[in-house]
């Protein structure tokens, strides 16, 4: 086996020592299932925010779905979502048996386009994405519609002015094994609404109800939440470490490769360092040359995976997705990374010849 700085992944979650003694007291308290360290996540969140109300849930995709349900969502209405997303947001909309509107994305941050929106009819709700950590303009959208704010890539970052995921009507957060705070698997939805947060916190447990609704099982374990709350007492120092990452990247690009907006915005929370390359066969030169240097890149979202390619919709109406899911590639920036590894990989990037 050779060094393992030859073959570093595209992603790895780092479990410090407090993080192992903290979900130890959990396992050892004699409460494993949800309880007072999924509160105390909630409570994290509401002060971080200064107001509103938080409800933790088992994933990022059960947070997007209950927030669309405690907004009113139901059989038929028209929920507008980018196409250049993760199909969880699909699924979410799907789930409520709401028709989903496919949005094209902005060039320069991949998030949704704000006047692509307004050329479509009858949305009873959007989901804005703020990609990769790039924050979507959800100010220019709240006038004239109801968004959900899908922080899953971008916990409060992007922005020195306020935090991510106030603009809209609720915030959805993941705490999937590579989003930047972890779980393994959790999610959470905040809102300043208390019935939007109610119809929530409702559906998420069935047990010991007066009347009966079909509701589901949508909790976080203590077991998670203890995880997640260690985590978050390092976010400072893992958000700095990703924007010290991003930093050296950056210094390294080569002429002719650029990147997505805001990933060199001071105070930026990046989930992903996604290059944008001239055109597809050099995304894949370059992709293939950073493999060569023992690099695990990845394309963020193929262009098959693009939802309107899902859905059997016209690629030309969502030309933009379609670029950016040739020309991107994702690498390496998660906080476990070594100097050394920072370093082979910045020095990897400086070699390529376009
Ligand atoms: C990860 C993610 C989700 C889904 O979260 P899960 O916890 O995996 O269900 C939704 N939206 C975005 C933008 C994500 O990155």
């Amino acid at each position: 086996m050779g060094s393992p700085d030859l073959n570093i992944p595209h992603n790895l979650p780092l479990i410090a020592t407090e993080d192992l003694e903290a979900v130890n007291a959990t396992l050892t308290s004699g409460w494993i299932a949800q309880g007072k360290a999924v509160s105390s996540l909630e409570s994290f969140f509401v002060e971080k925010y200064a107001q509103g109300f938080s409800c933790a849930l088992s994933s990022g995709t059960s947070a997007l779905f209950l927030a669309l349900k405690g907004l009113g969502i139901k059989t038929g209405d028209r929920v507008a979502i980018p196409t250049y997303a993760c199909s969880a947001i699909l699924n979410a909309v799907y789930m409520l048996q709401a028709k989903p509107v496919l949005v094209d994305v902005l060039p320069d941050t991949f998030c949704l386009d704000p006047q692509g929106l307004n050329e479509v009819q009858d949305i009873s709700a959007v989901v804005a994405v703020h990609t990769f950590g790039a924050k979507a303009d959800v100010q220019k959208m709240i006038d004239s519609h109801v968004v959900v704010e899908d922080c899953c890539q971008s916990v409060w970052g992007a922005d020195n002015e306020s935090l991510l995921g106030m603009v809209g009507s609720a915030a959805v957060f993941s705490f999937y094994a590579t989003k930047i705070i972890t779980g393994g698997q959790g999610g959470l939805v905040w809102s300043r609404d208390e019935s939007l947060l109610n119809t929530v916190k409702d559906y998420r447990q069935f047990d010991g109800r007066t009347f009966y609704e079909p509701r589901f099982n949508f909790q976080m374990s203590d077991i998670q939440a203890s995880l997640i709350v260690s985590q978050f007492k390092r976010f400072e120092t893992i958000t700095r470490r990703r924007q010290f990452i991003a930093r050296q990247y950056l210094d390294a690009l080569p002429i002719g490769l650029s990147f997505q907006k805001g990933a060199d915005k001071t105070g930026a929370v990046l989930q992903r360092f996604v290059v944008i390359a001239p055109n597809v066969s050099i995304r894949d030169r370059f992709q293939k040359h950073m493999l060569d240097g023992g690099v695990n890149c990845i394309v963020p979202i193929m262009r098959f995976e693009l939802l309107h390619n899902y859905l059997k919709l016209d690629p030309q109406q969502y030309p933009v997705a379609e670029n950016i899911a040739d020309r991107t590639l994702s690498l390496p920036i998660y906080p476990a990374l070594t100097d050394a590894q920072v370093k082979l990989i910045s020095n990897c990037i400086k070699n390529f010849k376009i």
